[in-house]
């Protein structure tokens, strides 16, 4: 049996970059994915600066910002009385980074740029269709085992998503709670920056049901907006999914009658959860299958990519500390993601009045003092945390 230095499994954002650094570090790599073809269901898009960095190392970023948006700001809005409450703009991080903005390209672009990168190497084979089903391993190595095959590595990446095969593989817990509610992705070509005045990524907080708004560039670069709604939670999926309930949704965001047209609809769970080890013997934890949380703040894919990254750069060294792995990133996902998501969602669903107006004020404060408007931004670029 041919035998790899690295295993990677899952072509979604974090795999397909995890596997591309690992062969351009000059590592023997190969991408299993289960399904045909790259997922591109609305999902994650906004890039943090040292995520940009890392994509520039990579050789991906002229084709990113081609293939994106760049966003130098974002916005707090009082939804109910279409109300600015603070803007922040990346500018400050001039200095800090050399990528002072965050661009919005869409998740699945990146892995098919990644996939593509990788398809050039000669020490690197992307497999599509193929579906992990368990792992053996020992001191000496790991055996993979398809649906058709097995596969021996020196090491596996487990970048398989939020339902990790690998993770439950290795009967690692995923601590952590699922919310009641779930969020609805509404796509729609309407253009909330000429009718509202927004940025292209805008916070809506309101009581009843908060909204944010992205806009992306869609695959014909013409651009699009994502509109993300919390559910009630007695509301069914196939009521949230209703056309009814989608143009009501649409209207509470100041959305004209004849302008409720919608492309796409997605509902997701959310999850707030930590897997408790990242790493078991030869075989680590990446992404999604390392940590899930709720989307506010577009953290999730960016902290997966470090890690990746990070990883990475421990394999390619023969006597690296590979506990320093799990030892670094863990903390880091709980301080800086968790927390931080968990405390974005608070913001926006405040019902208390006296509590909405105290938030406001402070974000305002926040943002009209430069050093706490820097420092604000540097833990929600993961500047921070990289
Ligand atoms: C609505 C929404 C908006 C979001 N916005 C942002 C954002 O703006 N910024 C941000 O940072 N994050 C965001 N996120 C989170 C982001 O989408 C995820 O963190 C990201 O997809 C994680 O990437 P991943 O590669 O780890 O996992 P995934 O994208 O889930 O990829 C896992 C891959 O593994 C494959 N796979 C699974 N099981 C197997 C198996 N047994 N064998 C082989 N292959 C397998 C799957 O088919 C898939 O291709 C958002 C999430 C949602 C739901």
């Amino acid at each position: 049996m041919q035998r790899r230095n690295v295993i990677v499994v899952g072509a979604g954002p974090v795999g397909t970059v995890a596997a591309l650094a690992c062969a351009r570090f000059g590592l023997n790599v190969v991408l299993l994915e289960e399904k045909s073809r790259i997922d591109d269901s609305p999902r994650a898009s906004t890039t943090q600066p040292p995520t940009l960095e890392i994509l520039a190392e990579l050789g991906l970023i002229d084709e990113y910002l081609r293939l994106g948006l760049v966003s130098r700001t974002f916005q707090f809005w009082d939804r109910p009385s279409r109300r600015l409450v603070a803007e922040f703009d990346f500018d400050r991080l001039k200095g800090e980074t050399a990528y002072p903005f965050v661009v919005q390209t869409e998740q699945h672009k990146l892995a098919s740029m990644a996939i593509a990168g990788l398809r050039k190497l000669g020490n690197a084979e992307v497999r599509m269709g193929s579906r992990v089903i368990g792992l053996e391993q020992d001191e000496t190595q790991v055996i993979i085992k398809t649906e058709d095959e097995a596969l021996a590595a020196d090491y596996v990446i487990g970048a398989d998503g939020g339902r990790s095969t690998i993770r439950k593989s290795l009967d690692i817990e995923f601590e952590g709670y699922t919310w009641p509610e779930r969020f609805l992705v509404i796509t729609t070509k309407f253009d909330f920056q000429a009718a509202l005045g927004c940025c292209l990524r805008n916070y809506m907080a309101d009581p009843e049901e908060w909204t944010n708004l992205f806009k992306v560039a869609g695959d014909d670069l013409k651009g699009r907006w994502r509109a993300v709604y919390n559910t009630r939670e007695d509301e069914t999926d196939d009521e949230a999914l209703s056309d009814k309930a989608v143009r009501a949704r649409l209207s509470r965001v100041h959305v004209p009658e004849r302008s409720r047209d919608y492309l796409h609809l997605n509902l997701y769970a959310v999850h707030q959860r930590v897997a408790k080890s990242f790493r078991k013997g030869r075989v680590f934890l990446c992404g999604d299958a390392a940590h899930v949380n709720n989307p506010i703040g577009g953290l999730g894919l960016n902290s997966g990519i470090h890690e990746a990254w990070d990883l990475a750069n421990l394999l390619k060294e023969r006597n690296s500390d590979l506990d320093s792995y799990e030892r670094r990133r863990r903390p880091l996902n709980i301080k800086y993601v968790q927390e931080q998501t968990i405390a974005n969602k608070k913001r926006l669903e405040e019902k208390e009045p006296a509590a909405r107006e105290r938030r406001f004020r402070e974000l305002k404060e926040m943002a009209d003092d430069p050093q706490r408007h820097k420092a604000f931004l540097m833990r929600a670029s993961l500047l921070l945390s990289q």
